[in-house]
């Protein structure tokens, strides 16, 4: 089996000697030993074998196994959630004095760790406009020791020149290169081929993909995985079995979902583009979006995320979001159900108004994670909301 999609779905925990299809859910806290001297080879990793769910278990591992090969990494690690698994990304690496690089729109809660909690730590960061190469050659310090983005971001859909700041990268070969890949899925882009060190991921987002589970995963070079290692075994955020074998079954149905999230995006964004009641429409697949070429070199598609800015500003937005009939206004994103949000006021709600003016986040913008019903009755809904509300 060489392509992706077989090996994913063949790809399974031990077979037990019951001799199961499926996989089980191995909920156990921890392993046996067989002896007192594989107890001890064990612990000194001489010989491979689970010991505490802490540090691995058969279904995080497994699923841990199909996101490597899915991203071509060479080794993983699971979390209980995209958040943990940013936190890891970071906190495994850093140090007093340490400086971190970043793009400037990116998850709320991670901005709050580089601006409320590193600083307690004694590290600092600089953002930069992700678009703008000049400025990531500009924010580079003699202690910058990471350089993390988003691509495509949150909520405004810019995209960074994944190949360009590979190559940029190879400039510094100390400083760790690291993406959350959440909104791309690694269906449809594949950052470690453009030699970035680490990919990170909510699960909990496009692979479970249905709205259920926390969780969160990081893949990428084994040297800086093994570090990692050594923090999530004495700091214990891993992921619970159970999730794990919840989201390891999704992945074999990952690109099914998105090549469908995709499709109904890009309806949707082109039944938008010209509408009269709407100001802007923002996707990566849309030949009208400013990065368009580089989203076709580095996406296989545009993605489930649709942005767009009604006409009337936050009061329209408001009755708009209340008018929607089938779309349900909740948090999340990445599931089977279509879901808007009002970005100025949730996700976005405690950065100023110049600040979310620079993300493209207007007081009349919706964001809408486009999901897997039929894409006829998604528009139908959006039109209805817009037609009520002029
Ligand atoms: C949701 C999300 C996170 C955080 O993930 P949780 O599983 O909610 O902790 C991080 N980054 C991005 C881009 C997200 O969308």
């Amino acid at each position: 089996m060489n392509k992706d999609q077989s090996k994913i779905i063949r790809e399974q925990a031990p077979r037990s000697a019951t001799r199961e299809h499926s996989v089980p859910l191995y909920l156990t806290s921890s392993f046996i030993f067989d002896s007192a001297e594989q107890g001890r080879a064990v612990f000194a990793e001489e010989e491979e074998g689970m010991v505490y769910s802490r540090y691995a278990n058969p279904n995080t591992s497994e699923f841990i196994n199909k996101v490597c090969t899915l991203e071509n990494a060479e080794a993983g690690l699971a979390f209980s959630s995209g958040m943990a698994a940013v936190f890891a990304s970071f906190a495994a690496f850093i140090e007093n004095g340490d400086h971190i690089v970043s793009s400037r729109a990116i998850f709320g809660s991670t901005h709050q760790l580089f601006t409320q909690l590193f600083p307690k730590w004694g590290v600092t960061t600089s953002y930069v406009d992700a678009v703008n190469p000049d400025e990531w050659e500009k924010a580079i310090q003699p202690n910058t020791k990471i350089i993390f983005l988003e691509s495509p971001s949150n909520p405004g859909l810019e995209l960074v020149d994944l190949e360009w700041l590979g190559k940029f990268k190879e400039k510094y070969p100390a400083i760790i290169l690291s993406i959350d890949n959440c909104f791309a899925t690694p269906y449809l882009q594949k950052p470690l081929d453009y030699g970035f060190d680490l990919s990170i991921h909510s699960a909990t987002k496009y692979m479970d993909g249905q709205g259920r589970v926390l969780g969160g995963v990081v893949v990428g070079k084994e040297e800086l995985i093994k570090k990692m290692m050594f923090f999530i075994r004495h700091t214990g955020p891993a992921m619970s079995p159970f999730n794990a074998w919840i989201i390891s079954k999704s992945l074999d149905t990952l690109a099914l979902r998105m090549d469908r999230h995709c499709s109904n995006a890009l309806a949707l964004a082109e039944a938008l583009e010209n509408h009269s009641e709407i100001e802007d429409v923002k996707y990566p697949f849309l030949p009208s979006h400013p990065q368009y070429a580089l989203a076709k070199k580095q996406m296989k598609a545009g993605g489930g995320i649709v942005t767009f800015e009604v006409k009337g500003g936050k009061e329209r937005a408001f009755r708009f979001l209340d008018e929607l009939n089938m779309i349900l206004y909740t948090s999340n994103l990445g599931d089977s159900r279509s879901i808007a949000t009002h970005p100025a006021t949730t996700t976005h709600a405690k950065l100023t108004e110049e600040e979310r003016n620079h993300l493209g986040i207007k007081p009349g913008s919706v964001r809408l994670s486009v999901g897997l019903e039929d894409k006829e009755d998604i528009i139908g809904d959006i039109l209805q909301a817009l037609e009520k509300t002029k």
